[in-house]
Formats: C-alpha cells, sequence, structure tokens
C-alpha cells in the first residue's frame, strides 16, 4: 500500500527507511513509560507519509528515532539502506548530517545568524561546500530570495519555517523529518510549508515524514500512518481530509484493532 504514490516525480524503488520492532522506554522504574512498543515500517523513496494519533501516543519519538535523535532500546532503524541502530555516536552524528534533514515545529534557528547563515549550518557543520548559487536558488524556491541577510526575529513565523525547510532541502537529505511544521502557523503560511514539502518530494526526490494533528495537513500526503499507545494503528493511503478525519475519530475502537492488524501484516511484508 505505501509504494503507491501520487502525482509525477522521479521514479525511485529503493526503500528510505525502514524500523524493525523498535521499542523505546522512556524514563525508568515507576515512571517509565513505553513510547514506542514493536514499531515495523517501510517507506519506499520519494514517498510522502504523514504519522497522526493522539497527544502521547509516540509520534515524537517514533521521529525522533528514525532520525537518529534518539537511540532505541531495541530494534533496529535503517536509513537509506545503513542500519543507523549500533552506530557510534560519532558515525551517527555524521550520517545525521548526510542523509536526514528535520524540521522542528519552533523552527530551531540561532538568533544571531542571518537566514542564508541559518540555511546553510548543517553544511558547514559537516564541512560540505557551500556553493552560494544554490542557496540563492533554495531561498529563492522557498520565497526568501529578498530575506537573505534578515535575522529569525524580522521574520514571521511562517517566513522561519520556510528557513527552516530550505535549510533541510540544501543538505539534499534523504530522508526530511518533519515534526508539527504547521502547528505554529497560520492557515496560508501552512499551506506553503505543506507546498514546499510535497515539491521535495515530486520535484525533489526527497522522503519526507510529517507528524501533524491536522487532517488538511495530512491529505498533503501519499499515506497517512495512525499511531495509538506506541503502536502502528493503521494507515491510510491516497488520504482525503474527510477519510482522515473519520479514521482520527475511530482510533482505538475494536474495528479499528482489527484493520490496524491487517496494516502491521501488510507492513511487515515490505520488510
Ligand atoms: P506525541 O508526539 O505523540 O505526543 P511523544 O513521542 O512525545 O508523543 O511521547 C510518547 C510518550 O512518551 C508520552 O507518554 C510522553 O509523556 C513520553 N515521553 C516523551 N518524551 C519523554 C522524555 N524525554 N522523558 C519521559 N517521558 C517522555
Ligand atoms: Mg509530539
Amino acid at each position: 500500500m505505501f509504494r503507491k504514490r501520487r502525482g509525477a516525480g522521479p521514479a525511485r524503488s529503493a526503500e528510505a527507511l525502514r524500523l524493525v520492532g523498535v521499542r523505546k522506554v522512556h524514563g525508568a522504574g515507576g515512571n517509565a513509560v513505553t513510547a514506542l512498543d514493536d514499531v515495523t515500517l517501510s517507506l519506499p523513496a520519494g514517498s510522502f507519509t504523514a504519522v497522526m494519533g493522539p497527544s502521547g501516543s509516540g509520534k515524537s519519538t517514533l521521529l525522533r528515532c528514525a532520525a537518529g535523535l534518539d537511540r532505541p532500546d531495541s530494534g533496529i532503524v535503517v536509513v537509506d539502506g545503513e542500519e543507523m541502530t549500533g552506530a557510534s555516536e560519532a558515525e551517527l552524528t555524521k550520517f545525521r548530517r548526510q542523509r536526514i534533514g528535520f524540521v522542528f515545529q519552533q523552527y530551531n534557528l540561532l538568533p544571531t545568524l542571518t537566514v542564508t547563515q541559518n540555511a546553510t549550518l548543517p553544511l558547514k557543520l559537516a564541512r560540505r561546500r557551500i556553493d552560494p548559487h544554490r542557496t540563492r536558488e533554495v531561498l529563492a524556491l522557498v520565497g526568501l530570495a529578498d530575506r537573505m541577510g534578515h535575522r529569525p526575529d524580522e521574520l514571521s513565523g511562517g517566513q522561519r519555517q520556510r528557513v527552516a525547510i530550505a535549510r533541510a532541502l540544501l543538505a539534499e537529505p534523504t530522508v526530511i523529518f518533519a515534526d508539527e511544521p504547521t502547528g505554529a502557523l497560520d492557515t496560508r503560511s501552512a499551506r506553503d510549508v505543506l507546498e514546499l514539502l510535497r515539491e521535495a518530494v515530486h520535484v525533489h526526490g526527497r522522503t519526507v515524514v510529517m507528524v501533524t494533528h491536522d487532517p488538511v495537513a495530512a491529505s498533503y500526503a501519499d499515506s497517512v500512518l495512525f499511531l495509538a499507545d506506541g503502536r502502528l494503528a493503521g494507515s491510510l493511503a491516497a488520504p482525503t481530509v474527510d477519510a482522515v478525519a473519520e479514521r482520527l475519530a475511530h482510533l482505538g475502537d475494536p474495528a479499528a484493532r482489527t484493520t490496524a492488524a491487517a496494516a502491521d501484516a501488510t507492513l511487515a511484508l515490505g520488510v
């Protein structure tokens, strides 16, 4: 089901992301919380996937484990054919800088740096060459060509998030993870950001995994994965706003659990 894609884009068959039996417990002893419980999934390169589920269902933990920002307690994470779990901290950092982009709800820009400096910071940290023409091109793509020398506090929320997306695009990662990237934005800015993420997939061939609460945002994706209590609770291909809202409303119903079991089996087939 996850191999279906909408729209035209570079045809790629490789798997961008694989999780097998990923489990993550936060805290210890009586305070221990199982945030992810045996999550197995496979996403093809060039796909746009939304991750949805109630607050506390493990969405952020899933993204952080998949992006190598957190280490799972057990299970494996494979990005672009390379297993991240088991790598040393230094290897992981290097791998992350090359293959992974992350867009956070609160932008995570450095206040003292300009738009250009923020957007090129990961390249600088990875000691990669910074091409000024390419930088300008990507900032123009996200509509910030006339803001390159501005600092984050001179920008709107939507503009700040577009800097974060330019930063992710410039590093040319395999996978871009976005955790509620439109959560702090007005409707119009949210739409701009979602269109940029969709373009990153369908025009630039990136793989995007986006956590969202919003059925409208999820409808921009090729498919939706639902999480409940740290476990996969089903999926939806070619999601419409209504279909997503309907599934969210019934997450946790006995009928939804049956569907989820079938979806788990389908997902497992990809592994
Ligand atoms: P979501 O993004 O779906 O809201 P999270 O992945 O943030 O869910 O959290 C999943 C569960 O793990 C929640 O019960 C949350 O309270 C807990 N949790 C997340 N991060 C931590 C942490 N650093 N320390 C302790 N518990 C955490
Ligand atoms: Mg979260």
